[in-house]
Formats: C-alpha cells, structure tokens, sequence
C-alpha cells in the first residue's frame, strides 16, 4: 500500500506510480468509442457536450446520427436551429444543443481555433469542465478535468471524507488533488483514463476494488470507506404534478405548445400544453393516462386528459402563437421533448378512441 498523505500531500513518486497505472490500464482497457477511433477537436467537442449529463450507451446513437447530418463546425453553424433540436430529441437538456450551435457559429467566425481554457471559455456553453476537456483531450494543454466521475475516483483516493453540500462544492473542493495528479506530459489520456476509471471501475455502489488498477494507492479501499466517499448531501425529490390537455381539431391536427424562446430549459421545444396554458377547467374530465419523468431532484407526474373544442377556446389558441395545430405527418418532423415523444403513440391511440 503505497501511503497517501492527503490531497496534496503525496510525494512525486507517489504521484507518479498513480500516474503510471491509471495510464497503463486505460491503454489497455479503454473502451472503443467512434470519438477514440477517429480523433478531431470536432468529435472531441461534440462528444464532450453529449456526455455532460449523459451516459455513454444512451448518446452512442446520437453520436453517429449527429455527424451524419453535422460532420463539422461549419455545417453545423449555418444548419437551422429547429434542425440542430431535432437532432438532440430524447437527450435532454436541450441548452448543450442550443450551446453547440452558438458555439459552431462563434468558432467559426474566429481567425484562430483557442489554444488554452481561458480562450475556450469566452465562447458560448464552455465553462470549465468542457475548457479543460476539449483543450486536453483535442489539444494536449495541460488542464485538468473534474467531473462528478473525477470527484469520485480523487475523494477515495486521497480519502476525502469531507461532506459537500452540493456536487459543485465537491468539484472545487476535489480541483487542486485533481491538478496535482495531472499528468502534464499526457493530460488528455490522463483526463480521458480518470473519468474511464469512474465510469467503469470506481462506481458509485459497488466499486470494483478488486480489480482497480489504483487500488495500491488508494486510501479509502485501505480504510474500508469507498462507499460512503465522497459525501455529497442530496437534495430532497420534490413531487410535482402536470396537468396537460389532449386537444383535436376537425381537420385531426393536434395541439402542442412550443416553449418560448426565453424558456430556461425547453426553449423551442414542443410539448402537450398544460390545462392552464390553454385555460381550461378539467372538472368533470376523464383521466386517459399518466407519466412520470424527473428533472433535476423534481419528480415529475403528468396527467393527460382529452378535452372537446369550443368556439371560445379555439379563439385562445389563434390568439396564443406559441400553441400551434400539427398535422400527423409534422409530429416526426418537429422536436418534441423525449417524454413527450414517447408518450406520443398512447396519446394519439387516446384521441382516437
Ligand atoms: Fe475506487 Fe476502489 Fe479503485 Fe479506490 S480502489 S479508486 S475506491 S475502485
């Protein structure tokens, strides 16, 4: 067992030995991923922004089918923004979509590609997980990355028993263990091999200590205490209900809402509107089905009830531009929320009943 003093305590050698094993696995057993296989600082930046919130298997598809239909910054920036969202559909937090644009269309305004974080972050949607990803990773700066998987593997091996309010206390708190085990020379299969190890081996439940290949350097496998590292206090699920109105005109077309532009989370993106959007009273109304998805720490129910057309209400709706009547050909074309896109065949099947 090689001793770790603390975060930044440990001698060079030690510091080293680290470096060398966590870099000998991940050359061994990095997974093949379509962003590894070819390397640009396109794939690079696409792939870092799919990620954040996402788990590898989830965004493989979206991967492929995004260099498909946007194989570099330049088709990107000048693609239409109801394309690029259509694109993201089912993915969720649908502002890295929104980023990658602004960020395609700044970038290639640019005379020069940023050579460091700093640079990187004065363009739209870079902060400084993906600064130090894409700028490592795509271009060897010695930067390090910080993730929640990062934070993990470093609070266990430097026994950090500290206890965090929130995952980003935990990220500031983990960065100067994270810059003082930066293998400088290879930052970004460093960066890439820390955030594997998280994802693979140093899991939340269950770390696969037996076969870790940092084992040897790690303080809370010597102290039997890795599941309960790092100490991050959750937010209480808070329950919420949505009531949403399922509404048909005579000529079959369905009613959605686009979410205004200025919306913090949906921007641009379609959904069933709620009974107060539409300003309906649902007393009286059937209940035809209900979903459930969570946002954030919300719980999220949301209850569809099918409603008749009136005079009055179809005034509302010509008076509201964001409520919009979508023909059945349109709904594969437009980009709706993933919930509400799997939802979509239950709730044509209830109008048509
Ligand atoms: Fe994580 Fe266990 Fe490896 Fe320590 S030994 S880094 S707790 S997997």
């Amino acid at each position: 067992m090689l001793h770790v003093e603390g975060m930044q305590g440990e001698s060079t050698a030690q510091k080293k030995t680290f470096r060398r094993a966590l870099g000998d696995w991940f050359r061994a057993s990095a997974r093949d991923l379509p962003w590894r296989e070819t390397r640009s600082l396109y794939r690079t930046v696409i792939s870092e922004f799919m990620l954040q919130q996402t788990q590898v298997k989830t965004m493989l598809p979206y991967f492929d089918r995004w260099m498909q239909l946007f194989p570099d910054f330049e088709t990107l920036a000048k693609a239409e923004e109801a394309s690029v969202l259509k694109a993201w559909e089912g993915l969720g937090y649908y502002n890295r979509a929104r980023n990658l644009h602004k960020l395609a269309k700044a970038l290639t305004a640019l005379p020069d590609v940023p050579q460091t974080p700093e640079a990187w972050q004065a363009l739209p949607g870079v902060g400084p997980y993906s600064s130090a990803a894409i700028s490592s990773l795509a271009q060897g700066y010695a930067a390090a990355v910080v993730d929640g998987n990062v934070v993990r593997v470093l609070a266990r091996i430097t026994g950090n028993r500290q206890c965090f309010e929130s995952g980003a206390e935990a990220i500031e708190a983990i960065r100067p263990a994270a810059d003082a085990f930066l293998d400088k020379q290879n930052p970004g299969l460093h960066n890439e091999a820390m955030m594997e190890l998280g994802a693979l081996i140093c899991l939340k439940n269950n770390p696969s200590c037996m076969i870790c290949p940092v084992q040897h350097c790690c303080r809370a496998f010597n102290e039997g205490t890795a599941e309960s590292i790092p100490n991050i206090q959750r937010k209480k699920t808070e329950k919420v209900l949505v009531e949403r109105v399922l509404l048909e005109n005579a000529a079959g077309e369905i009613l959605l809402r686009k979410a205004p532009h200025t919306a913090k989370r949906l921007a641009n993106i379609y959904e069933f509107p709620t009974a107060e959007e539409v300003k309906v009273s649902l007393t009286g109304k059937a209940l035809l089905f209900k979903g459930s998805r969570g946002i954030a720490n919300q719980r999220i129910e949301e209850r569809f009830y099918k409603i008749a057309s009136d005079k009055q209400l179809e005034a509302h709706i010509a008076g509201d531009s964001l409520l919009e009547w979508i023909c059945e050909d349109r709904l594969e074309e437009i980009p709706l929320s993933g919930p509400h896109r799997k939802w979509l065949g239950k709730v044509i099947q209830a109008i048509e009943k």
